[in-house]
């Protein structure tokens, strides 16, 4: 078996081949830019115990015959998870106003106690997934008059999950079947990854007057009823009541509603908040500062 030393001195001489470090020519390399000078865009670096301090492979210091005396293991760069949760967000087709949408921005005071609510039960969401995930009511269901922020919601726990490692999917009903139909070629591995993503956001569910088409009807509970059967966690918004949405597709509806118990809310005014003159429509998706 090959020691650590070993193992970080092949490392070494790797990162050196690829690079064109040498101790010679280090001066000269320094001059090159990295995307990560921690660790010289390896994605490894290595660790002293004793100083706790990281050196990036093809440090000079790792040709000094005492570094192989020092306690020292090797660990991913810090860079590594970073780049894994850019990937992520730029696989979710989530674009980039909407990368900074979070919890933080979303305004409930003075407004009717159904977004209170809905903040409510999509934060607590958000904070229990990694226990519900895995469960049978592990998805997210908010319905209701558009403007109420159901979107910004829904969009503040991809993002948050996302930060988590957690692939998302956003599915936007109307812009997402244009894309589908504009790439019929890979519409089985596009529908594929749709079923199989960890988390999918399905935007706007049956959005629009017309009834959806049978294309649109087919490819959706097709996606639908395997993440229900893989109790795969799907996060909705829609328009429409869960009256209008089973009327329209008996199985989907119950299938997604049945997936949400515990986290749906369905937004509306009260009698008396609709007598006060309150409004549910207010724009919210604004982004945040931070
Ligand atoms: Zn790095």
């Amino acid at each position: 078996m090959q020691s650590i030393r070993e193992r970080v001195e092949h490392i070494a001489a790797i990162a050196a081949g690829a690079q064109g470090v040498s101790q010679e020519a280090e001066s000269e390399s320094s001059k090159q830019t990295y995307d990560c000078h921690r660790c010289k865009d390896t994605g490894v670096v290595v660790l002293l115990l004793d100083l706790d301090e990281e050196v990036p492979i093809g440090d000079r210091r790792m040709w000094d015959e005492q570094f192989h005396q020092r306690a020292h293991v090797m660990k991913s760069c810090g860079c590594q998870e970073r780049k894994r949760i850019e990937k992520l967000f730029r696989s979710s087709n989530i674009t980039e106003n909407f990368r900074k949408v979070g919890f933080k921005g979303f305004v409930i005071d003075g407004r009717p106690s159904c977004v209170r609510e809905a903040r409510d039960v999509a934060l607590r969401y958000f904070q229990t997934f990694d226990s519900i995930r895995n469960t049978e009511h592990n998805s997210l269901t908010l319905l209701g008059q558009p403007g109420s922020g159901k979107t910004h919601l829904l969009m503040a726990v991809c993002n948050g999950l996302m930060r988590k490692g957690i692939p998302v999917q956003y599915f936007p009903w109307v812009e997402g079947f244009g894309d589908l139909k504009n790439h019929l070629d890979d519409l089985e591995e596009r529908i594929d990854t749709m079923k199989r993503v960890d988390v999918l956001f399905i935007d706007d569910l049956f959005k629009g007057r017309r009834h959806p088409t049978d294309f649109q009807l087919e490819q959706l509970f097709n996606v639908v009823n395997f993440r229900y059967l893989n109790c795969l966690p799907m996060l909705v918004s829609s328009e429409r009541d869960i009256d209008a949405i089973c009327a329209i597709d008996e199985g989907m509806g119950r299938r997604i509603w049945e997936r949400s118990y515990g986290h749906r809310v369905i937004m509306g005014l009260s009698p008396e908040e609709r007598d006060a003159g309150m409004e549910l429509n207010f724009s919210l998706c604004q982004p945040e500062k931070s």
